[in-house]
């Protein structure tokens, strides 16, 4: 089991004042807080090794360069790939996404379809309709209903040999849901689509096995799983990686320039042009062994407690509704309270020290389902307590009797 004790002590930030109160941090699906292992890595990083990967000769090179590979190994290790070179370090989520966007539109033709869900996050709505306008490919939605899940009967009439690409999060920030991407993966295969799946709300909580889901995409960023902002990782089945162009053209990425004709590098570093974010590559790695010791097991039940116990508590105030009420949820609260716009409460509760997100996280299409302008979001990680439920319920009812 896990000493809640212990774990807040690893995180600095958690003895921080806000507004003069005890930070009570619920904002988890936005980003994570870091552990002070991976604060201290970085620091460690530039103090000792820092230096340019891939290029030089000179020790410190091949030291920076021996740590980002180590951390690549560490990923492929976390997400069960089959080689190294299927691991592509991005700068998060909406990169990796883009990527594959951009490298389908040498592959789509007019008439093709791209399949999205309704549960969306922006990022992995905006770059397929790009590609749709450039390719004249259709855009396609798997519809949800009233609970927030999606609609699978409706997504197995929407298949067709016309299908190219179906992209779905494998957990919804917005609500919660944990979507049935086993299910969706193997449908789609069965009509030759390839299917991406956004694991930005997942990787927080499981530990996502692509070779087990055979997924061809699988793509999160490093700032949610307790990492640095600017990293992230897509993993892509070699097969896929080979056939589609690279992203951006640049250093690295290259095996030989002429004016003439320019020749790709292997993979991975066809899809790694520009120095990256070496620091937040290897730090990525820090960040998922600290979570490994933790132990996604003891995650998963721990914050199903808090779900269980903030759902319940949050459910005795009148007039509150909760968002996405799916079987199988995460630790997502979206909520409103009759009449009150979700704007006007987490100002309220910030002035108490709680960090909550107010607005459409991104999904506008989820809130229109709703007929709704937005939520309030609270989103838990295994950090938090029960304690801190105890004072963001108290202060909803606070928010609640001074705005009604
Ligand atoms: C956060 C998030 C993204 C975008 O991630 P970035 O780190 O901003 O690139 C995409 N999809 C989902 C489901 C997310 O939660």
């Amino acid at each position: 089991m896990l000493d809640i004790n212990k774990i807040r002590a690893d995180f600095p930030i958690l003895t921080q004042k806000v507004n003069g109160k005890p930070l009570v941090y619920f904002d988890n699906g936005a980003t994570s807080q870091k552990p002070k292992v991976v604060i201290d890595a970085i620091v460690k990083y530039y103090e000792e090794i820092n230096a340019n990967i891939h290029r030089g000769v000179h020790t410190l090179s091949q030291l920076a360069t021996d740590a980002y590979e180590v951390s690549r190994g560490k990923i492929q290790n976390h997400i069960n790939a089959k080689f190294p070179y299927e691991v592509i370090f991005t700068a998060g989520t909406t990169h990796g996404i883009n990527a594959i966007a951009n490298g389908f539109a040498s592959i789509l033709k007019a008439g093709d379809e791209v399949m999205v869900s309704a549960l969306e996050h922006h990022s992995n709505i905006v770059p397929w309709q790009m590609l749709c306008e450039k390719t004249g490919a259709k855009l396609v939605v798997i519809p949800m209903n009233e609970e927030g899940e999606l609609i699978l009967s409706e997504f197995d009439k929407l298949l067709s040999d016309k299908t190219k690409i179906v992209t779905v999060n494998h957990i919804s920030n917005a609500l919660g849901t944990l979507n049935p991407i086993k299910y969706i993966i193997d449908k789609a295969h069965q009509f030759g689509a390839a299917v991406l799946i956004d694991g930005a709300q997942a990787v927080p909580h499981l530990k996502p096995n692509v070779q087990e889901l055979d997924c061809d995409f699988y793509v999160f960023s490093g700032h949610k799983i307790c990492g640095p902002t600017g990293t992230g990782v897509l993993y892509g089945k070699e097969e896929w990686l080979r056939k589609l162009p690279p992203y951006q053209g640049g250093g690295e990425m290259i095996a030989t320039v002429s004016f003439e004709k320019t020749t790709y590098a292997d993979l991975p570093h066809k899809f790694e042009a520009g120095t990256p974010n070496i620091a937040g590559g290897i730090v990525l790695g820090t960040a998922i062994d600290y979570l490994n010791e933790v132990g996604f097991e003891n995650i998963q039940a721990y914050e199903h407690e808090l779900l269980e116990y903030a759902t319940s508590k949050l459910l005795e105030i009148e007039g509150l509704r909760i968002f996405g009420t799916a079987k199988e949820k995460t630790s997502v609260i979206s909520f409103n309270i009759d009449g009150i716009h979700p704007y006007d409460i987490g100002t309220i509760i910030d002035k108490l020290g709680i960090a909550v997100r107010t607005g459409h996280h991104c999904a506008q299409p989820i809130m229109d389902f709703y007929k709704i302008p937005g939520t309030i979001r609270a989103s838990f990680a295994f950090y938090n307590s029960k304690e801190e439920i105890d004072i963001f319920v108290e202060a909803v009812k606070k928010a609640k009797t001074m705005l009604s």
